[in-house]
């Protein structure tokens, strides 16, 4: 128990914390380029804004939230999804009265939901997301979609689908559902216990209910698609016209309705395939009315969040790998009574910016050596007796074998000329 993480959890070791690293300086890079800031908002916040937020007829909100009070009896709840914490942090800090839109994103944010741990689907998973308040274009709509494609593209990701659907506004939404609801009427006994309490409280989640039978009875189910109004519709059109225009591949699935209350309007999912099925990356969509529910102006906002152990995951059953930076440049080799020597050269490599280290275990000159192989430095920096006695040092390059014995003064120097001419 004790040397055991909780159920659905995962380290990242240093060993392997260079992919993360990776794949947020990608994110970074492809949210800075659409003017996109960083925001960080605490893991976890007051148990109403996810009530509210998320909405309560939702199975994050029903099944899946860390919910506890806390020693001050206040209800808290880990953040089991991105948004709502951030338009909270939006709105707290009146960003509404800065110039609009407002992009911010969230990088590696930790997300809580108790749910079945199997492959993709963690209890404690991270996201990259993005959030754009104050932009009711579809241009917004289409950026985030193109974002996120191209992100995944550019590492290597295939088979990528774009599913967009548009799921109207509050307008024309209730329409809709009472054509769901009178079309579900006859085949209530075909659907699972949930979706059976979903046609009561909210029916459009039913189309998006993962079980086979339930899947069944949606196919023939009308399609939201046919009932927005001309201003919904409209919109949906600009956002095809944008896609298009970009030149990205896109299918309209008027079955993808997403999990959260929230939405209006577009939502999106990034799908790619694996041998076990269809993998969702990234999901979002508009919000139109979030802000506003929350108790701020009546702001039209848009986002997504991308699983970041799901991307790392594909790139793996993808088989793209990620380069690996070396632990060291130079890797300073010593005889026992030249170790003062062998940290000050090492504080001086530091110093110049080379990534350098010593032995701190007491291993003989020949274990070191081996040491410095495995670590793939490639250099060593070696100061044997007779070195220090002539106040130098022997660099050797581990790749070509080059040698050079230099003033140990000169050594951060000779280093950089061997490793520019490698
Ligand atoms: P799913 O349909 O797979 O349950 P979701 O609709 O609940 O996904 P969102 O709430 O939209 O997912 O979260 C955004 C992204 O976060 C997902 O597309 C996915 O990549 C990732 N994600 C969601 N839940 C998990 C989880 N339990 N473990 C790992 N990643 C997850
Ligand atoms: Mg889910």
């Amino acid at each position: 128990m004790l040397t055991q993480a909780p159920r659905g959890t995962k380290d990242v070791l240093p060993t392997e914390s260079y992919r993360w690293q990776y794949l947020e300086k990608m994110m970074r890079t492809a949210a800075a380029e659409a003017g996109f800031r960083e925001v960080r908002t605490p893991v976890f916040e007051h148990t109403e804004l996810f009530l509210r937020g998320v909405g309560d007829t939702t199975d994050i909100v029903q099944k899946e939230m860390y919910t506890f009070k806390d020693k001050g009896d206040r209800s808290i709840t880990l953040k089991p999804e991105g948004t709502a914490g951030a338009v909270r942090a939006f709105l707290e800090s009146n960003l509404y009265a800065e110039p609009l839109p407002c992009k911010m994103y969230y990088l590696a944010a930790p997300v809580f939901r108790y749910e079945s741990p199997q492959a993709g689907r963690l209890r404690e998973h991270h996201q990259f997301g993005l959030e754009c308040f104050g932009a009711k274009e579809a241009t917004a709509d289409a950026e985030l979609i193109l974002l996120a494609w191209r992100l995944l593209s550019s590492l290597g990701i295939r088979n990528l689908k774009v599913n967009i659907n548009s799921i109207g506004c509050p307008e024309c939404r209730p329409k809709y559902n009472e054509a769901l609801k009178a079309y579900l009427k006859d085949h209530l006994d075909e659907l699972c216990a949930d979706c059976r309490s979903r046609y009561e409280r909210n029916p459009l989640r039913v189309l998006d209910c993962k079980k086979e039978k339930c899947q069944a009875v949606v196919k023939d189910a009308p399609v939201l698609l046919d009932c927005l109004d001309e201003d919904c519709r409209q919109h949906f059109e600009d956002l095809k016209a944008c896609l298009t225009a970009a030149g990205i591949p896109f299918e309209v699935n008027p079955r993808i309705v997403r999990g959260l209350d929230y939405y209006t309007r577009t939502v999106f999912e990034l799908i790619t395939q694996t041998k076990d099925g269809n993998l969702t990356v990234c999901g979002g969509g508009r919000y139109d009315h979030l802000v506003e529910e929350l108790g701020g102006p009546d702001l039209p906002a848009v986002g997504f969040g991308m699983g970041m152990e799901r991307v790392l995951m594909l790139l793996e059953s993808e088989g793209i790998t990620i380069p690996e930076p070396p632990l060291y440049d130079v890797f300073v080799t010593y005889m026992g009574e030249n170790r003062l020597a062998a940290f000050s050269l090492v504080q001086n490599l530091r110093n110049s910016g080379f990534k350098a280290d010593m032995d701190h275990t007491g291993r003989s000159l020949k274990a070191q050596f081996k040491y410095a192989n495995k670590t793939g430095s490639a250099i060593t920096a070696t100061l044997g007796d007779d070195e220090v006695l002539n106040g130098v040092v022997k660099l050797k390059n581990m790749e070509t074998r080059e040698e050079r014995t230099v003033p140990i003064q000169d050594a951060a120097l000779a280093v950089m000329d061997m490793l520019v001419k490698e």
